[in-house]
């Protein structure tokens, strides 16, 4: 508004002023205006910040995925004689304090007190919308409902009477369509209604039961000791969230109460007088308490209308996929066909950025003088950081898949199905979402395993996501796969991301019945009608990834290169097994006479020599990187890798891996940059790719390279996650576990099959 003011004020004389003036009188009378804080709330995709784009003229981006609207955002709306600001929250499902949307939108509700919350419904899935809704109602600021999504209700056949569901619930709804801007007019008008007293809603409270609210009274009148913790809490919502265990609220009574070290302890009596009761624990019961409140109230007021085309294209679909058998075969099978195309697809396209890297570090080998700097420029820094840029295009490709996967709708049925089948395991249903996010990286996975309320089925999952097939190493197993499995390397690695799902049931199995007895919780989880996703949402999706792997490679990875670098390359050995330098000058003499004279022989012979001079230099290579720091550290675990198949080099790699898992390519390339590769092989085949350089080395087998491929899969979690693990786990001693029985596993693992190998003949 502002700036198209002054552009016309400049350009447009006598009017210009005018318009200015009007603008300023504008302004002004704004000011005086009565000004009413309105906070959005609602699920993730609900269409909230299309209703605030609608409702305050501002252009948000809107985003198919979660994490765009992470932070708060401010517009304003004059309606009616009031100046109405508009905050968009973050998405959240519930307001347990599980995950930064719910603590930003809880604080705001809880700190800020607007006048009034907005909870933006998706219509076509009510039920979990209003979960968030009675949570909103909770805490004690007037909430309105907006029905959003409505026309795609209506399309499914679902018949919503909202005066109706707003008896039930107390609360007042107006149904809208946010990307049209359908009913922000009615919205608003309701907004001011409520805000001069004239639409009440009654505000009901939900009835928890018997024993729930017994026991809600108890703490509430213990809370009510300290009269300034009541006025500044409510109490009802502070007791009830003691109820569900909720880590967040403890701290503020433990912190706030003047005696919140009593008040605690009656909670936790009273929480366990309730899992005897239920034989749940309480936050179970508390959540299924509202389910059934809910699910009550939509019986009151929605019917469910067939539609004839929509509906049953969904039903007939769903007939194949949510199949109890079929199901879990189909899901493997989806995601089989997305890694055969990734790598289809993708593989020539790493081809094609590797040459550009071997290309790019022979021209800057031709520019830099030589010495230490240009084999750290060349070998450390291009070998190393290059070497994991190369699989850009399968991390793009591989995300494009999932995020297709999931904005068609099909994730979540995909997590339906596999409920029955996590069970099987003792997972729980929900730890699905906390498995597929470690398919893109292990620490928002191990985060996400927040949304699960019970303590043990979270920590089965947090122990066991890290086995997954995360981003970092997908281009490390995909590198291998494609070296020593050139034919089949989509194959090759859809097995190993099947294997880490395997391993990581048969883990937490092992876990629920040794570490944490009991039976996993039951779970409920609505169905989204399919829809096509936009390219908007995948490519913002995939776009996201592809910065954060290529920021990684540019500063975690490029410097952990540096330092491997430095350790491959020094001390340089005080003597050699034999006099190189002689040797190579010898020849190279030998090369200038030959120069001069022609013939068959005599091209021969110059052949011969250069072939000689090409194995001198790389005998002298790899005497330098035996010598080095890296190198000593790889042949102290050469003995203890050698029933794997792996050798020194390898060893060196994968302790680099420590860090992260993207370094076991990168020092791959330094360890192969620095070193060539064996001196037996011809020179025409050194100086490729890592990948054929690999494949060239006849020390390597199929036995081995698969035996590799899972211990990289299995072994030890990367540092942020172990740091992550640690925090959400309450003790380093958790992290200290994951470590060392991942660390076991795999070895376990990579010997078992390697062993295996050599019995049926692939280990040679
Ligand atoms: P937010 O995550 O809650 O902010 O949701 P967005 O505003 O980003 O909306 C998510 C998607 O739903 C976008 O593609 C919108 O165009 C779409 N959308 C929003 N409101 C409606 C609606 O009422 N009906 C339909 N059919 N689509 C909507
Ligand atoms: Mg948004």
């Amino acid at each position: 508004m502002g700036k198209h003011g002054s552009r016309r004020r400049r350009a447009g004389g006598g009017f210009g002023m005018i318009l200015a003036e009007w603008s300023r009188h504008r302004h002004e009378a704004a000011e005086k205006m009565p000004t009413l804080r309105v906070a959005l709330a609602g699920n993730p995709n609900s269409g909230k910040t299309s209703l605030f784009n609608a409702l305050t003229g501002q252009h948000q981006h809107i985003g198919n995925y979660p994490g765009v609207t992470v932070e708060k955002k401010v517009g304003v709306c004059y309606h009616d004689g009031y100046r109405v600001e508009i905050v968009d929250l973050p998405g959240t499902y519930s307001l347990t304090a599980y995950s930064l949307e719910e603590v930003v939108t809880r604080d705001f509700v809880l700190r800020d007190k607007p006048d009034l919350i907005v909870d933006v419904i998706d219509s076509t899935n009510l039920e979990r919308n209003l979960y968030l809704l009675l949570q909103l109602q909770e805490l004690g600021v007037p909430v309105i409902g907006a029905l959003n999504m409505s026309d795609e209700a209506e399309e499914t056949g679902l018949e919503i009477d909202e005066q109706q569901l707003g008896k039930v619930l107390g609360v007042n709804f107006v149904k809208t369509v946010g990307h049209r801007g359908e009913g922000a007019g009615e919205l608003l008008d309701l907004v001011v209604r409520m805000a001069r007293g004239e639409a009440q809603a009654n505000g009901r409270r939900l009835n928890y039961g018997r024993e729930l609210e017994r026991e809600r009274e108890t703490l509430r009148r213990a809370l009510a000791a300290d009269e300034y913790f009541a006025k500044k809490y409510n109490l009802d919502w502070v007791a009830i969230k003691l109820l569900e265990e909720d880590e967040d609220a403890a701290r503020k009574v433990k912190r706030e109460h003047r005696v919140g070290a009593e008040v605690l302890e009656e909670a936790a009596a009273a929480c366990e007088r309730i899992r005897k009761h239920f034989r749940e624990d309480s936050v179970v019961v508390v959540g299924e308490q509202r389910y059934a409140y809910i699910h009550g109230a939509v019986r009151e007021a929605v019917r469910r209308k067939r539609d004839r085309t929509r509906f049953d294209l969904t039903e007939q679909l769903d007939r194949f996929i949510l199949n109890r058998y079929w199901g879990v075969l189909v899901f493997f099978l989806v995601m089989f066909i997305v890694y055969q195309l990734t790598f289809a697809i993708g593989n020539p396209l790493s081809d094609w950025i590797a040459a550009g890297f071997l290309r790019f570090g022979d021209v800057v080998r031709g520019v830099l003088p030589v010495g230490a700097v240009q084999d750290l420029v060349v070998d450390g820094v291009i070998g190393g950081v290059g070497g994991v840029i190369t699989f850009f295009p399968l991390v793009l490709l591989l995300f494009f898949g999932l995020s297709f996967l999931e904005d068609s709708g099909y994730m979540a049925r995909a997590a339906f199905v596999m409920d029955k089948f996590f069970h099987l395991f003792g997972l729980h249903g929900r730890s699905f979402i906390p498995f597929m996010i470690a398919t893109g990286c292990a620490v928002p996975a191990v985060l996400s395993a927040r949304t699960l309320v019970n303590q043990r089925d979270r920590k089965i999952t947090i122990l066991v996501t890290p086995l997954m097939v995360c981003g970092a190493k997908a281009p490390v197993i995909a590198m291998l796969a494609a070296a020593f499995f050139p034919k089949h390397a989509g194959f090759i690695f859809w097995l190993v991301w099947l294997a880490g799902w395997w391993i990581a049931f048969l883990v937490a199995y092992l876990f629920r019945k040794t570490l944490f007895r009991g039976d996993a919780a039951p779970f409920v989880m609505e169905l989204p009608p399919y829809r096509l996703p936009t390219w908007r949402g995948i490519l913002g999706h995939m776009w996201e990834k592809g910065v954060s792997y290529l920021r990684k490679a540019g500063t975690v990875i490029l410097g952990i290169s540096i330092i491997v670098w430095f350790l491959l390359y020094f001390p340089k050995p005080a003597q050699f097994s034999r006099d190189y330098e002689g040797e190579l000058a010898a020849i190279s003499v030998n090369l200038a006479s030959l120069a001069e004279e022609s013939g068959e022989a005599a091209d021969s012979l110059e052949a011969a020599l250069h072939r000689r001079s090409h194995v001198l230099s790389a005998q002298r290579a790899r005497e330098e990187l035996v010598n080095s720091y890296g190198g000593r550290i790889g042949r102290a675990l050469e003995p203890l890798l050698k029933p794997a198949g792996f050798d020194w080099r390898i060893g060196v790699s994968l302790t680099a891996g420590f860090a992260a898992k993207e370094v076991i390519i990168s020092t791959m390339g330094i360890v192969y940059g620095i070193g060539e590769a064996d001196p037996n092989v011809e020179s025409s085949r050194r100086g490729g790719s890592l990948r054929s350089r690999i494949a060239a080395d006849p020390a390597y087998s199929p036995a081995m390279g698969l035996a590799l491929m899972f211990f990289v899969l299995i072994y030890v979690p990367c540092m942020a996650t172990l740091a992550v693990v640690r925090k959400e786990m309450g003790s380093t001693w958790w992290s200290v576990f994951l470590a060392a029985y991942t660390l076991l596993l795999a070895y376990g693992v990579a010997v078992a099959i390697y062993q295996l190998g050599i019995l049926t003949g692939f280990g040679v």
